[in-house]
């Protein structure tokens, strides 16, 4: 069954998909001064990793959060390139067993880094074998069954373990508690977000004028991952339709023919708008009947639609739910009721 709301093929998703692996790897910065944007977070992880080696130390732990596609698996890998230490990189739910975590555990050197992206999906029972080894660096092994069964502490390499998450709040607090160092990834503006393009024509061989990078800047929703696939849709329109140049003219024309419009908002972002005002006067209204409405996940209009639609003030969280703002309403050309009663934008009442 077709689904109204097709996140899978969404050019504007921000998850990863295969098609962006091969083109993901050559355009990801290595050192931290090409690591555009997040200001406080470079500033801070220089410190750390400067006290780390000046020390002879391992890095604190780090817990690194923030929605899908704004460099978490990129700052990583850069964190141990500037530490020169070894990166290995998992994920919560590919760790299926405790042996799966202890083998890569008992295989790392001293000072790696271990990359573990959707840390909130480990398992209970994996996360545990987590706790010794984040705060002790030892393996607690359990030899035997019943009453002859014994422990044994192994003991680990110093480490540091990345876990990278888009919902901190999901992480247990035992595991939470034993992160060192906790960053949050903010949406980048629209003056990063043009460097970001710049740069990857660049490396990418495109020509482009600034204006055009601009142009798809502003059409990324705060995301260098939304940025660089842009790129290059707007590099195959540039290619057939004009010259191979992207300046803001063919930026404008083959955004528009993929109906990104110029908030950066797909089909799926003004269905979801309109769907809350049309369905339900604009809200308030929960997540889940969102969700159910719509198509979609709960998780994934959580973590994927919102953090953008909240920061251009189009959707506001209250108590009682999600209400379209009066932004919202005008983007979409839609009269904007007022909610003198409610003291809440986009808030409709029983007297409206
Ligand atoms: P996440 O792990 O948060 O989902 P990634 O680290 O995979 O995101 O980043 C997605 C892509 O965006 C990377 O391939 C990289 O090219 C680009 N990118 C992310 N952050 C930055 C940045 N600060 N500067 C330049 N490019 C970036």
């Amino acid at each position: 069954m077709e689904t109204e709301f097709d996140f899978e093929n969404r050019i504007v998703s921000s998850e990863h998909t295969p098609a962006d692996a091969d083109v993901e790897l050559s355009l990801r910065p290595k050192v931290l001064d090409e690591y555009i944007g997040q200001s406080r977070t470079k500033e801070n992880l220089k410190i750390y990793i400067e006290s780390a080696r000046r020390r002879g130390a391992a890095l604190d732990h780090i817990l690194l959060y923030g929605p899908p596609g704004l460099g978490k698996t990129t700052l990583s890998n850069i964190i141990a390139n500037e530490m020169g230490v070894n990166i290995r990189t998992t994920s919560g739910p590919a760790i299926e067993k405790q042996g799966d975590l202890a083998a890569i555990l008992t295989n790392l050197s001293e000072g790696d880094v271990l990359f573990i992206d959707e840390i909130h999906r480990l398992a209970h029972n994996i996360e545990e074998i987590l706790y010794p080894a984040m705060e002790d660096y030892a393996l607690d092994i359990i030899i035997g069954k019943g009453p002859s069964a014994r422990s044994i502490r192994l003991p680990l390499p110093h480490f540091t373990l990345i876990g990278a998450t888009t919902r901190a709040g999901q992480l247990t607090t035992p595991l939470r508690d034993r992160f060192g160092v906790l960053m949050k990834l903010e949406l980048y503006t629209k003056e990063e977000l043009a460097t970001i393009v710049t740069r990857s024509a660049s490396i990418l061989g495109l020509p482009i004028t600034e204006e055009g990078a601009l142009e798809i800047a502003s059409r990324s929703r705060g995301t260098p991952r939304i940025a660089n696939r842009l790129l290059k849709r707007i590099r195959d329109y540039a290619v057939v339709k004009g010259d191979g140049n992207i300046d803001v003219e063919v930026a404008r024309m083959g955004l528009s023919m993929l109906e990104i419009d110029p908030l950066g908002l797909d089909n799926t972002d003004r269905r979801m708008l309109r769907t809350i005002i049309d369905v339900y006067g604009g809200g308030p209204v929960g997540l889940e009947t969102i969700a159910a409405t719509t198509g979609e996940e709960a998780i994934t209009i959580e973590d994927v639609y919102e953090p953008y639609l909240l920061q251009i003030g189009f959707l506001s969280r209250t108590p009682r739910g999600r209400c379209a703002t009066r932004l919202a309403y005008e983007h979409l050309g839609i009269r904007y009721p007022g909610s003198p009663n409610t003291g809440v934008e986009g808030q409709r009442t029983v007297f409206d």
